[in-house]
């Protein structure tokens, strides 16, 4: 299991080729889903997200109505101040949470510590939507390419899941 984030990097970009043959692969072959859910929970179980935190400062946050009115009311503002001080808006995702892209990261991020964490956004809770996701994950493979350049977890399954499904190099 490869965790360090250097590695994680350089390896995830290097197989980007790889990975976007892989995800033809998937789409053309009938897998069973359960097996895949099983075994990103096996990796998920043996890596610590505390000592990572690297989706926070890698991925941007979209923000659903009931994730404003939960941080809101955390941070006991109203959730106009909260959309005020804590959010941004993009291009393609909409209200999105202050990011720093190559710096910080997400608003909330101190060190590697979640300032929010009981009422972090359900996207959060989520990540990397390998276990908890809606649609299966060789139709949603397309986000996973480029999750496997900063999250241990997704990088680990994609090369689990080649070693699963026959996949040839
Ligand atoms: S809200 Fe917390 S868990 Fe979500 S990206 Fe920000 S720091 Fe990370
Ligand atoms: S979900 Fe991935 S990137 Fe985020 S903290 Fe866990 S291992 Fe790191």
């Amino acid at each position: 299991m490869i965790t360090d984030l250097v590695q994680i990097k350089r390896l995830g970009e290097q197989k980007r080729p790889e990975n976007e043959r892989f995800r033809k692969h998937l789409k053309s072959h009938g897998f069973v889903e359960r097996n895949f859910r099983a075994k990103a929970e096996e990796i998920e179980a043996e890596i610590d997200c505390t000592v990572c935190a690297n989706c926070c400062r890698n991925a941007t946050v979209k923000l659903q109505d009931r994730d404003v009115e939960k941080l809101a009311k955390y941070l006991r503002i109203k959730p106009a101040q909260f959309l005020r001080d804590y959010t941004q808006e993009d291009e393609e995702q909409g209200t999105v949470l202050k990011f720093e892209e190559g710096k910080g990261g997400c608003v909330f991020l101190d060190g590697n510590d979640c300032t929010v964490y009981d009422a972090r956004p359900q996207i959060c809770v989520d990540f990397p939507h390998l276990v908890r996701g809606n649609g299966t994950i060789p139709f949603r493979m397309w986000q996973f390419i480029d999750r496997a350049t900063y999250c241990p977890i997704v990088y680990n399954a994609l090369e689990a899941y080649k070693e699963m499904t026959g996949f040839k190099r």
